[in-house]
């Protein structure tokens, strides 16, 4: 059987990033670069003024004081009207172009209006006022033809307003996967239905689409299959127009286990079934050789769909979007108590995490295995354990790999 390792490589194998596309600046938040932003204009594009106050020649005010004629006023989105000369200054405001022959700003609160035609103005600071001071010169953010954000890189909110600055109100992006969810099984019904004898709701199908969506996805909800060939062989055919499908349920080894014969009818080439792991060892993975669609077909168990949602799904996802990771993003973490592990499998356990800023500590929750997802609303996390029985003790180091 695969390792959780081995598995994953396949599924980075598999998985390169979609075509780029062209994206509105309004809707490009959480997705990928797929170009190079090079800036077309100088940040700022002229000398401007950090402050309220008064533009001035740093040689009038030496000694931090002096009474100065005010020449000109100066407005965010004004020019200047007239250079400053000696004994002159300009009332400025915050944003505002700088006058010729002005090299430095005195605050607002630093001036007396005294008035006068034309009016003068008692400036006294606390010291010599230097050259440069409350100004920002033309181009010291970034320079015209200069390279602010290179392709992969995710676009956060502060990116967006960069992307503004330097004119660019569409680019190219690796856009969100399409994926669509399929829940299998007899015995489901949908939340909203009270179970009968023998039957169960259909949580994974909720649950799958959350994660998808959290992953960055546009989602699709197949809804529930019955474990029927010719029902199997419609949805999952209608799945298969997604960039990736996601089914939970029929890959054990049960007599109504139908997913991997009736993916392989539908063309999909499988590349695994079953990973050492736990939960999540009837995990199939599988990719339509012409559509390019992946295709995981996770273990019905909630938990199991779950753990390989995170450990495998995500990944591909992000993949998909641009991303260039290549495993879960695992970090180490203390155990916060004692914990007695048994198990023939690697296994990932819920847990309970907390950061206090320097240690990540993390506390295994009350689990009764892979149908307890109750236990998930406690988690943060999975403490991933190695196969066999050990007994931990408190502080000792373990890998967990957090939700967020
Ligand atoms: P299977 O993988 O189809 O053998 O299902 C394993 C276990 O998971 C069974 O107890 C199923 O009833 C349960 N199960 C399967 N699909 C779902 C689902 N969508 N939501 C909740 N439980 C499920
Ligand atoms: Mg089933």
């Amino acid at each position: 059987m695969l390792t959780v390792e081995e598995a994953l490589a396949l599924v980075v194998q598999h998985t390169c990033p979609l075509a780029p596309q062209v994206c509105a600046l309004a809707r490009c938040l959480g997705l990928r670069l797929a170009e190079t932003i090079v800036s077309d204009v100088d940040s700022p594009p002229y000398d401007k003024s950090l402050m309220d106050g008064y533009a001035v020649r740093s040689a009038d005010l030496a000694t931090g004081s002096a009474e100065l004629r005010v020449v000109d006023e100066v407005t965010a989105g004004d020019v200047p009207h007239r250079a400053l000369m000696p004994g002159d200054a300009a009332r400025i405001m915050t944003g505002a172009p700088l006058p010729e022959g002005a090299d430095a700003v005195v605050m607002i609160e630093e001036s007396e209006l005294l008035g006068g035609d034309p009016p003068r103005v008692r400036l006294t600071c606390p010291g010599p006022v230097r050259p440069e001071q409350n100004i920002l010169r033309t181009g010291v953010c970034m320079r015209r033809g200069e390279e602010v954000l290179s392709p992969g890189h995710l676009l956060r909110p502060g990116d967006v307003g960069l992307l503004a600055e330097v004119g660019r109100d569409r680019v190219q992006v690796y856009p969100r996967p399409h994926v669509a969810v399929l829940s299998t099984g007899n015995e489901l019904v949908p939340a909203g239905t009270k179970p009968g004898p023998g039957q169960i709701r259909n949580s994974n199908g909720p649950m799958l689409l959350a994660m998808a969506a959290s992953a960055g996805a546009e989602t699709r909800d197949l809804g529930i299959a019955r474990d029927d060939p010719e029902e199997l062989y419609r949805r999952i055919s209608q799945g298969l127009e997604s960039d990736a499908l996601v089914l939970s349920g029929g890959v054990s080894a049960g007599k109504m286990d139908l997913i991997p014969q009736t993916l392989e009818r539908c063309g999909v080439q499988a590349i695994f079934h079953k990973v050492l792991l736990r939960p999540g060892k009837p995990l199939w993975f599988g990719v339509h050789p012409e559509r390019g669609t992946l295709v995981f077909g996770l273990p019905g168990n909630p938990v199991s769909s779950f753990v390989c949602f995170h450990l495998f799904v995500r990944l591909a996802l992000l993949r998909l979007a641009g991303s260039e990771a290549t495993a879960p993003p695992l970090r180490r973490a203390r155990l916060a108590q004692a914990f007695q592990q048994k198990g023939d499998r690697p296994t990932w356990h819920p847990a309970a995490l907390s950061d206090d800023g320097e240690t990540l500590t993390a506390q295994p929750v009350r689990w009764q295995g892979s149908a307890d997802l109750r236990a998930l609303a406690t988690a943060q996390g999975l403490i991933y354990f190695p196969a066999g029985t050990r007994a931990y003790e408190a502080g000792e180091e373990v890998q967990v790999l957090p939700f967020a």
